[in-house]
């Protein structure tokens, strides 16, 4: 894994690759390389021990043009300044790819969720929640779940926001349970655009999804439910994987019982007696399609030499470096990038944050045929672009269309001051 690979420097990279392709000056772009602003602080909070722990926090606010920022929360002892503003950017182009009227935000915090208790990881998000407050609002800037948060921290963000600011507003984050205010189908947003851009990707490809088989990189909330309804499709997941390790079975695995056991045990290794394998035998698994569903940098130029997979679908953020890019490219194996396939999340994101403003709430089904057609449209923008300007990725096809939109609102609106 190369870990030793910035990704606001993979980002920047990218946007520079596609700037390459479309008109416009240096002295623009950079406006599109670097966060508006990023919040860094310290978290103070009593541990159940009596002792005083301290977290470094952060949120960065990359892009506004398009709308107010949004994006997700992450608790990981990894996360640092730099993954953040990262985030934070793919959030920014995420939004204007699927088109939905957002800019792009992240916010994190350095722990490792399991070493605290469930009244400490409560004390700490209504800390980071109330450092958040004098940025964050349901027009300027949105919350969301992200690695090792979801509903529960999001209604903790909500109910501290409107004690203080002594109001009711379910839209000032989204991910919520149903009770306060989620949306039906934001559960499985993210994990059902993969299996969306999966679809998508093969017919476009004139290859039969339902013949695939298809290995899982990560078996977490994405992960594990992209596998689940790529199943459902038809497709044959032989191989997961986890921090613990990789289980493989080629005549397929059982990709809800995997699931259960990982709730059960922590962990998808010991799995149902199949074999087990390494997490990088997974990445170079002879399949159709490859999920890395994990963190950034989980494919470097070493490891994509050996990628067996002829369609990589990436439910992660950032989980190519530029260099395994190139490699891939130059290999013809098709990447649908995060900020298309992964793009579920925030779709269903903004359906909840539009059904929060209106206080009326729409059916599983509705919110399931919206996303779909969100995903279709994007898909064939990015193949218009792909085709039309003779582009060499899918990636630089999203980036193109992407910055196009952003910088456009940006010059629509004019200069300031
Ligand atoms: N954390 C998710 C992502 O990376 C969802 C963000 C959101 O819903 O705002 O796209």
């Amino acid at each position: 894994m190369a870990t030793d690979v910035n990704p606001f420097e993979s980002l920047q990279e990218q946007i520079d690759d596609a700037a390459a392709h479309m008109d416009v000056g240096d002295d623009v772009l950079a406006r599109f390389k670097r966060p508006e602003r990023v919040l860094e602080t310290t978290l103070s909070v009593t541990l159940d021990d009596g002792s005083l722990g301290t977290f470094e926090a952060y949120r960065s606010q990359f892009n506004g043009d398009r709308g107010p920022y949004k994006g997700g929360i992450r608790y990981h002892p990894n996360v640092t300044r730099d993954e953040v503003k990262a985030l934070s950017g793919w959030m920014a182009y995420k939004s204007a790819v699927v088109n939905i009227p957002y800019g792009g935000g992240k916010g994190g915090i350095a722990l490792d969720p399991k070493e605290y208790s469930l009244t400490e990881l409560e004390r700490i998000t209504r800390s980071y929640a109330a450092e958040l407050r004098p940025l964050v609002g349901p027009d300027t800037d949105i919350p969301a779940p992200d690695v090792n948060t979801g509903q529960r921290e999001m209604n903790w963000i909500k109910g501290t926001y409107e004690t203080l600011e002594n109001t009711t507003a379910p839209g000032i984050v989204t991910g919520k349970a149903i009770e306060s205010g989620g949306s039906e189908g934001r559960l499985e947003a993210t994990g059902r655009s993969v299996m969306l851009t999966a679809r998508e990707a093969f017919s476009y490809l004139g290859t039969d999804l339902a013949d695939a088989t298809v290995a899982v990189q990560g078996y977490g909330n994405a992960g594990s439910i992209a596998a689940r309804l790529l199943e459902a499709e038809g497709a044959s997941v032989v191989a997961v994987s986890d921090s613990s390790g990789a289980v493989y079975d080629e005549n397929g695995l059982d990709a809800g019982a995997v699931r259960e056991y990982k709730t059960e045990t922590g962990s998808v290794t010991g799995y149902g007696g199949v074999e087990e394998r390494s997490n990088d035998d997974l990445l170079t698994a002879d399949v159709d399609l490859l999920i890395p569903a994990a963190l950034e940098n989980a494919i470097d130029a070493d490891l994509a030499e050996d990628v067996e997979a002829d369609v990589i679908v990436e439910a992660a953020n950032g989980p190519l470096t530029p260099d395994a890019d190139d490699v891939l490219t130059d290999r013809d194996v098709y990447v649908l990038p995060d900020v298309l396939a992964n793009a579920g999340g925030v779709t269903v994101s903004y359906f909840e944050w539009v059904q929060n403003r209106q206080r009326f709430y729409w059916s599983e089904e509705q919110v399931n045929d919206e996303l779909e057609t969100v995903i279709a449209n994007a898909f064939a923008d990015l193949t218009s672009a792909f085709e039309d300007q003779d582009l060499p990725n899918f990636r630089m096809a999203a980036y193109v269309v992407a910055l196009r939109r952003v910088i456009d609102a940006y010059e629509q609106g004019g200069n300031w001051p």
